[in-house]
């Protein structure tokens, strides 16, 4: 470890490592740091991601494909379903990845390009100058290393402090928290080519149970519930239980992890003088799905676009850098975290009647696309009372 580098990444999921990639191909000096001894694991993921959203970044390989998936099914509380297939999706629907080798090809990937990566190296608080972030202080194997940096890019995920530390507002409260526990299940019978997304109140209060094969008779079998609805007798890995019991009796539990996702807005603001705040440490994750490894990737590969621009012009203040907090919210990306999150507070007003009357009037649509937007539209016109959500809607979206 230098005690210089142009750019200092902390952490090593999707987001780091998409950004240590980019700032190295540029041609900057890049190190990146992951607390933990091994990249990519626990997988605290179901790791589903589209295949568009993929492709951006890196080309489909079998070594970190489990199964490709072609239909989503949507079951509501009372077992009716409703099936996204991928010939309504225009051919797109995604994969299950195995994240234990995706995270670390991103990570090779980025080493290729010229990053140096250190694992098992924390950085336990950042080095601040007249208030701008100039590096970090990095423990590793009991030893303390004084790191500088032009530009840090905190990638440190949901449980991000980097960014606290430097000085930026990071609380996310309880209720937008989804708890969630998941394991992997062997020896049981599915379709190796359907996600599942089982909606209930009653059985995951304010999230959803999730069903993403992993190859034969093998699944990700998980449940997210909002923070709040959680307790003793009733944690996600209670409700978890109750699931397996009743659908999967038969099934082998290999492995287990919780973690939780953040559902929140995003970060009021995501660069500060020397700073750039990615992925789940800038809240990024989608409010309705969790889903978060594409917008990971996307925000670390801005980030850092971000950051060589600004070294090279000499300028790492804050006014420099939020060019990027500019770029993601204007993007696609950043316009359908708005969305979805005024869809999520509409979605934690209902009930299990409620949630059964929208998916039994999915039954009745027809859409030559199917896409987030063409369904919430498409629902509304099938739901009216949905009509008096709007409120709620319009003011989330504010
Ligand atoms: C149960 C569950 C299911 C999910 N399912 C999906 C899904 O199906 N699809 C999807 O797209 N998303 C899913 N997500 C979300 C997805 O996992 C995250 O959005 C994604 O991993 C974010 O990537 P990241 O790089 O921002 O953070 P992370 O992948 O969390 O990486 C952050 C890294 O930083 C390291 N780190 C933290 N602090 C420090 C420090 N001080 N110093 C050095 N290193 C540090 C951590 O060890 C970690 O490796 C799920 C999340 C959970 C919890």
């Amino acid at each position: 470890m230098k005690d210089s580098y142009d750019v200092l990444v902390v952490g090593g999921g999707p987001g780091g490592a998409v950004a240590a990639k980019t700032a190295a191909e540029a041609g900057l000096s890049v190190l990146l740091v992951e607390k933990r001894p091994a990249i990519g694991v626990p997988v605290r993921c179901a790791e589903g991601i589209g295949k568009e959203g993929l492709a951006e970044f890196i080309e489909a390989d079998p070594r970190f494909i489990s199964a490709e998936i072609d239909n989503a099914v949507l079951i509501g509380p009372d077992g009716t379903q409703f099936t996204l297939s991928s010939s309504v999706s225009g051919g797109k629907v995604g994969y299950t990845l195995d994240r234990k080798v995706f995270d670390r090809e991103l990570v090779w990937r980025a080493a290729e390009a010229g990053a140096e990566i250190q694992v098992h190296a924390r950085a336990a608080a950042p080095i601040l100058e007249e208030g701008k972030v100039a590096g970090a202080v990095i423990e590793q194997h009991g030893k303390t290393y004084l790191v500088r940096a032009k530009v840090v890019i905190a990638a440190d995920g949901v449980e991000s402090k980097f960014a606290k530390w430097a000085g930026i507002n990071t609380t996310v409260p309880l209720s937008e928290i989804e708890t969630c526990a998941q394991y992997i299940v062997n020896n049981i019978d599915i379709d190796e080519k359907a996600n599942q997304f089982y909606f209930s109140f009653e059985d995951a209060p304010g999230g959803y149970i999730w069903v993403f094969p992993k190859g034969k008779r093998c699944a990700n079998i998980g449940i997210g519930i909002q923070g709040t609805k959680s307790g003793e007798g009733h944690r996600a890995r209670d409700y978890l239980d109750r699931f397996i019991e009743k659908n999967y009796p038969e099934g082998t539990i290999t492995e287990l992890v919780v973690g939780g996702v953040s559902v929140c807005r995003p970060l009021a603001e995501t660069a500060a003088d020397g700073l750039l705040v990615v992925g789940d440490a800038a809240r990024l994750s989608d409010p309705i799905t969790g889903g978060g490894i594409y917008n990971a990737m996307f925000t670390g590969r801005l980030a850092a676009e971000t950051a060589v621009t600004a070294i090279r012009n000499g300028d790492t203040s804050k006014k420099s850098l939020m060019a990027y907090d500019k770029a993601w919210r204007e993007s696609y990306m950043g316009k359908a975290l708005v969305r979805n999150y005024a869809v999520k507070e509409v979605f934690l007003r209902m009930n299990d009647e409620k949630l059964n009357s929208i998916i039994h009037s999915m039954q009745n649509l027809e859409m030559e696309e199917i896409n987030v937007k063409n369904l919430v539209l498409a629902i509304f016109k099938e739901n009216p009372w949905l009509v008096k959500e709007l409120p709620t809607f319009l003011k989330s979206l504010a």
